[in-house]
C-alpha cells in the first residue's frame, strides 16, 4: 500500500457556483470555480463536475490514478452512511433525492464519494486547518444566503441518526410569532435574519417608504450595514436585531454543545465590522459558562473551507 495521501477532488457546491479543488494532505493544488446551473439539476452539475476534475488533475500534474474519491459538499441534509441527499434548496437541484451520486461517481471515475452538508464540511476544514484548529470541541456559525451551522465534540463530528445534528441551529425558533420558515418551522433565526429574509422583511416593514433602504438598488447586509451607519432608523433598527439573531443563536449553540470555540463565516462577515465586537458582548452577558468564556473566532479559510473540510473528511473514511 502506498503511503503517498490520496488526491482528492473535492467540490463544494453552492446556489451559483461550484467550488473545485484537487487537495492533497490538506493543501489545494489546483483549483476552479463553474456556474452551478442548479435548475438544470445536480445530475448535470455532476457531469461538468467531473469533466472540470480531470482537467485539474492534467493541469495540476496528477495522474487520475493517483485521485483516490470525489468529496461533495452540498447544501441539504445528507444521510450520513448512505449518502442520500435529504433536502435541497428551494428550486434549486430538484434532481438530487432521487440521485445515487455515489453510484454514478463511480461509473465516471471508479473512485467512491462523500457527500457532506455544507455547513459540516466548512467546519470540518476551520478545524483541522483553519480558525479552530487545535480545538477538541468546536461549533460554526456561517452567515450567508440561509444561516448554517455545525458542531464537533470532543473531537468527533456531529451527525446524529439522519445527518440532521448540529447542522439545524439556523433553524431554531427565536421567535414564537415569527414568520414561517420555508423548512416549517416557525420564527426560525434564518427566516429571522438572512440574506434570502432580509428584502422581504424591510419590505414588509411599514418605515420601509421613508427609508434610504426603499432607495437601494440591492438589499442585502452590506447595505445595511452601510445605510445603519448613516443612522437611518429602520436601517439600524434591522441591524440590530439581526445582530440580537445571531448572538441568541450563537448562545444556543453554546448550550447546546458546549464548545471552546464559535467560529463565525459566511458573505455577511465581511461586510460587517460590527459583527463580532457586537456578538462577543452578548455572548459574554448571557451564555452560561461558568467555567471561562467561548472564543469567538472569525473563519479563517474564506472560501476554502469547505473543499478542505471535505477533502478531510473522505480521507478519514479510506
Ligand atoms: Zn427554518
Amino acid at each position: 500500500m502506498s503511503k503517498d495521501p490520496p488526491v482528492i477532488l473535492a467540490c463544494d457546491v453552492g446556489g451559483t457556483s461550484i467550488k473545485l479543488g484537487l487537495v492533497r494532505n490538506g493543501r489545494l493544488r489546483a483549483r476552479a470555480e463553474i456556474p452551478a446551473e442548479a435548475r438544470r439539476g445536480l445530475a448535470r452539475a455532476l457531469e461538468r463536475m467531473v469533466h472540470q476534475g480531470r482537467a485539474l488533475c492534467r493541469e495540476g500534474g496528477v495522474d487520475s490514478r493517483e485521485l483516490g474519491g470525489l468529496g461533495l459538499a452540498f447544501p441539504g441534509l445528507i444521510q450520513p452512511r448512505t449518502e442520500r441527499i435529504l433536502s435541497t434548496p428551494a428550486g434549486k437541484f430538484d434532481d438530487a433525492k432521487e440521485l445515487d451520486v455515489p453510484a454514478r461517481v463511480a461509473r465516471a471515475l471508479g473512485v467512491p464519494t462523500l457527500v457532506c452538508n455544507d455547513a459540516n464540511a466548512a467546519l470540518a476544514g476551520e478545524w483541522r486547518f483553519g480558525a479552530a484548529r487545535g480545538c477538541r470541541s468546536a461549533v460554526m456559525m456561517t452567515l450567508g444566503t440561509g444561516i448554517g451551522t455545525s458542531a464537533i465534540i470532543d473531537g468527533v463530528p456531529l451527525r446524529g441518526e439522519h445527518g440532521q445534528a448540529g447542522c439545524l441551529g439556523g433553524h431554531c425558533t427565536v421567535t414564537l410569532d415569527g414568520r414561517i420558515c420555508p423548512c416549517g418551522n416557525v420564527g426560525c433565526a434564518e427566516s429571522e435574519a438572512s440574506t434570502w429574509a432580509l428584502p422581504v422583511q424591510a419590505r414588509e416593514h411599514p418605515g420601509f417608504r421613508e427609508s434610504r433602504l426603499a432607495r437601494e438598488p440591492t438589499l442585502d447586509f452590506a447595505t445595511l450595514f452601510r445605510v445603519a451607519a448613516r443612522r437611518d432608523a429602520l436601517a439600524m433598527e434591522l441591524r440590530d436585531r439581526a445582530l440580537r439573531v445571531w448572538a441568541g443563536t450563537l448562545v444556543s449553540l453554546i448550550h447546546a454543545y458546549d464548545p471552546a470555540i464559535a467560529v463565525l463565516g459566511g458573505g455577511i462577515m465581511s461586510g460587517g465590522a460590527v459583527i463580532l465586537p457586537r456578538l462577543r458582548r452578548y455572548v459574554a452577558r448571557h451564555a452560561w459558562t461558568p467555567w471561562g468564556r467561548v472564543k469567538l473566532r472569525p473563519a479563517a479559510l474564506g472560501n476554502d473551507a469547505g473543499m478542505l473540510g471535505v477533502a478531510w473528511l473522505l480521507e478519514q473514511r479510506l
